[in-house]
């Protein structure tokens, strides 16, 4: 395939290194490392995915090797990641180990090793197993919103009891997945929460929770710590009270979720957002949503896309239209780049293109390529947004309904979806099928 010319201030830049390759080249030395022997010898000897982390957690200095193999087989990934960064220019060590000592970086490396092991490289990589699973644990909710996806309400007689619940994390765990954002209806009106997240983050997962806030108590919040919960997103929609409670169905509802956000950012220890769907109901109030980010001092502004599914299809005609998106894009942008709050991001495709033609116009410094990242013009971000592709549906993210159905993604109820209690490998590579990745070479 021929690779469309870069500009070179989007090219390859891993850690600092001075040196620019573009993609393609990142991708053709990637693969020189994998058909390294020694790399090659230990991956194919690591396919199961707790091994590999405990060698990982052996190479970091924080997990003990339990016989002379396992010492051998860290020493030669040792030697095997010293090539890998003499080819990136990478030269300390310490930083690579540091990384590897929180266990859901292990899961993660061990989880996208195994993965090119077993499918080679491949653009956008396809994954043995999903690195972020977004589970709507209950359908059970306090709020009526017209927006919701889930058509949340009443808890669902289906819904999975404690007992399978606690099994499918295991299942997660063994396959590798690294982080699980626990959503809904209400995942804190869910008396079973409590026990599954404390569950996940003892096994190293990395644990996040996306609420609407009312049920953010102090008391609340400090469980949440108590329970290793590390990135809470809360969601408002509106700086105008009665837009907002008018949009979730619920009196007071602004006042409870915004006291919410004051106790998660008091309490000083979670990553945190405000969460809020663009429709034409709020996009021309972002301004007044921003300021109230900044004086709430959060870390995070993200601006999703509104996607009619749920009861949002009867709302669909709120939807913004192509235009009204890029202006309020490029107005999130704006002031994302003034740098006098929150860092400002989208799920909108659209905000990474804005960003690239803004840098090269010279009015932007840093563009959002995946998202939730920031990268600098010159870092490698264009290589890492096509190694993870565009849409992750089913393939680097999967989504886990209340009566454990296993679906591509929450807002697309895959009809030929399977119960994960069935095997939660073999529906993933049901899930794969969906998709035809781009082999390369
Ligand atoms: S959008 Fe969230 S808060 Fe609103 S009804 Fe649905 S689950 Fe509940």
């Amino acid at each position: 395939m021929t690779e469309e010319p870069r500009d070179e201030r989007f090219g390859v830049n891993f850690y600092g290194s001075e040196k620019l390759p573009d993609s393609t080249e990142l991708v053709a030395q990637f693969q020189k490392i994998v058909d390294n022997r020694f790399a090659r010898w230990i991956m194919t000897r690591m396919t199961e995915q707790k091994k590999f982390e405990h060698i990982l957690g052996v190479f970091a200095g924080v997990e003990a090797p339990r016989n002379i193999k396992e010492s051998t087989q860290s020493k030669v990934l040792e030697a095997a990641l010293k090539r890998g960064m003499k080819t990136f220019h990478i030269e300390n060590m310490e930083v690579i180990k540091g990384a590897l000592k929180e266990k859901y970086v292990r899961k993660g490396v061990a989880l996208t090793l195994r993965s090119v092991a077993r499918y080679g490289i491949t653009k956008p990589q396809i994954f043995d197993a999903p690195l972020m699973i977004v589970w709507n644990t209950t359908k059970l909710c306090n709020l009526h919103c017209k927006h919701c996806y889930a058509n949340a309400g009443a808890k669902n007689p289906d819904e999975m009891s404690l007992e399978q619940k606690l099994k499918v994390i295991d299942q997660f765990d063994e396959a590798g997945v690294t982080m699980i954002a626990f959503s809904g209806g209400e995942p804190l009106m869910s008396p079973d929460f409590w026990k599954i997240a404390e569950y996940a983050s003892s096994k190293g997962i990395y644990t996040t929770i996306a609420t609407n806030g009312t049920l953010l108590t102090k008391n609340v919040v400090d469980r949440l710590a108590e329970v290793g919960i590390k990135y809470i997103e809360i969601s408002l929609d509106s700086a105008d009270p009665a837009t907002h409670n008018e949009f979730r169905g619920q009196a007071l509802a602004w006042e409870r979720t915004v006291q919410g956000i004051k106790n998660v950012v008091e309490k000083g220890v979670f990553d945190n957002a405000i969460a809020t769907t663009a429709t034409k109901y709020n996009y021309k109030n972002m301004d007044k949503m921003l300021d109230l980010a900044i004086s709430l001092k959060v870390k995070r502004f993200i601006v999703f896309n509104f996607v009619p599914t749920g009861r949002g299809k009867e709302i669909i005609s709120e939807d913004l239209s192509p235009k009204e998106r890029e202006d309020l894009l490029t107005f999130l942008y704006d002031k994302w780049q003034a740098k006098v709050g929150p860092e400002i991001y989208s799920t909108s495709p659209e905000y990474s293109r804005i960003g690239i033609n803004k840098i090269l116009d010279g009015t932007g410094k840093t563009y959002s390529p995946t998202h939730f990242v920031p990268m600098d013009a010159g870092s490698n971000g264009i290589a890492m947004a096509e190694f993870l592709g565009g849409c992750g549906a089913g393939r680097i993210y999967a989504a886990l309904e209340d009566n454990g159905d296993l679906e591509p993604c929450v807002f697309l109820p895959y009809k030929g979806r399977e119960r994960s209690e069935r095997g939660f490998q073999r529906i993933m590579e049901k899930l794969q099928g969906l998709k035809g990745p781009e082999k390369q070479g």
